[in-house]
């Protein structure tokens, strides 16, 4: 269109030209507004013509931008289509936008239309207000960061989410647009940790705290009572003979008594005290808050129920005994490796007494801690203190 335009110009501009210069020729005057309204309107088409070509540049660059931009949100809907985490889009308040289909799947919808007609405010996912507000704060800091939170749909039970999001800054810098983030259900992943974790704390035999994480309970323990006072004792329980249960019973029967003693300590605390199996059979209870009377009082019972559990084998049964180590905490330097050592210098002192007994390792009495300063505790209550 323009360029017929500028050709019916051009034309019009010629003859205008050619009429001056044939006028000129003949040497008829011209007049001179005539020639210079010719000259202007040749350097209006010029100008003109000049600002056509630049809006046709224009035009392709808008039409290239168009293009890159909508192969740009292709790009993105496939993304946000099939990609395997959620993603979502808010307003600033939390209002949702717009889920993908794997944030709908995620929270037990069918597609993404459903949770949104469900889920008006993405707040209304998270579990616990607190939480929401952790990861407000998390938004406004302006960094890039990571959240495990418990989240809760009205379709879904619980699932641990992984989120990562950010504000869609608002135009100069002002308000923000909203926040675009990507969530990923780490339910199992949590669990298959906190499996982790506790296969790493847990005797696979027993079930019960293993030596590491005993020492680890126990040094907590320690510290508490070092900083606030009280009373903190330990005892180390050793099976008497117990090669002996299994060269006649057999591994087997050795391992279902060791299960057994481990159910007779368990029954024999109370729930804050902690109990752990040291090694082979050899088990270990610390008891809080607990002084040496106190202490020996549970020693004493544990004693008492062992002897009178009968562990079955293929040809009848039979009864164990166990042999205690006791200490308890008196000072503060105390470390948590002296308490076992003390403990295990009781527990040998019980060995050589005698078997099935409880022997107290008793520190105030003596000058020195050492071996000797161990005291009998009889069994039954009737303990030197
Ligand atoms: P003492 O009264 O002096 O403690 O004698 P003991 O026979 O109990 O002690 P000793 O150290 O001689 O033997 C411990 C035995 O415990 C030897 C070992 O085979 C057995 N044992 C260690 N761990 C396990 C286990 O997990 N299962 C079974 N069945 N036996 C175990
Ligand atoms: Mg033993
Ligand atoms: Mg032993």
């Amino acid at each position: 269109m323009n360029r017929e335009v500028f050709r019916k110009e051009e034309q019009v501009l010629g003859e205008a030209r050619a009429a001056v210069a044939t006028a000129q020729d003949k040497g008829k005057p011209v007049a001179p507004v005539f020639s210079s309204l010719v000259d202007e309107y040749g350097r209006l088409l010029r100008q003109s013509r000049r600002l056509v070509t630049m809006g046709d540049r224009m035009q392709q660059t808008l039409n290239s931008l168009n293009h890159d931009l909508a192969v740009g949100e292709q790009k993105y809907r496939g993304i946000f289509e099939n990609v395997t985490e959620g993603i979502y889009r808010c307003e600033a308040d939390g209002t949702m936008v717009e889920v993908n289909p794997a944030m709908a799947a995620m929270f037990g919808f069918r597609d993404s239309e459903s949770f949104l007609a469900s889920v008006r405010n993405f707040k209304s996912l998270f579990c616990s207000p607190e939480d929401y507000e952790l990861y407000e704060s998390l938004l406004r800091a302006d960094d890039v960061w990571r959240y495990q939170v418990k989240t809760c749909g009205p379709e879904s039970g619980t699932i641990w989410s992984e989120i990562s999001a950010s504000a869609i800054s608002g135009q100069d810098g002002g308000a923000t647009d909203g926040v675009v983030g990507v969530m990923a259900d780490v339910t199992e992943r949590k669990h298959m940790v906190e499996e982790m974790c506790r296969l790493a704390r847990t005797d696979s035999l027993t079930g019960l705290f293993n030596r590491g994480y005993f020492m680890d309970l126990a040094a907590r323990e320690l510290a508490r009572v070092q900083r606030n006072g009280g009373g903190l004792s330990l005892l180390i329980v050793d099976v008497d003979y117990f090669k002996a249960v299994n060269d006649t019973y057999g591994h087997d029967v050795g391992d279902k008594a060791l299960i057994t003693l481990s159910r007779i300590l368990m029954n024999s605390v109370r729930e804050v005290d902690v109990v752990g199996r040291f090694g082979g059979e050899e088990f270990v209870v610390l008891l809080p808050d607990a002084h040496r009377p106190d202490a020996c009082r549970v020693a004493d019972r544990i004693l008492e129920h062992v002897r009178a559990a009968m562990i079955d084998a293929s040809d009848g049964s039979f009864a164990m005994t166990v042999s205690i180590g006791l200490t308890s905490f008196e000072d503060e330097g105390d470390d948590l490796d002296s308490l076992v050592k003390y403990a295990d210098i009781a527990l040998y002192a019980a060995k050589k007494n005698g078997r099935d007994r409880v022997e107290v390792y008793r520190r105030s009495a003596c000058s020195c801690r050492q071996a000797d300063c161990v005291e009998a505790a009889t069994a039954g209550g009737g303990q030197k203190q």
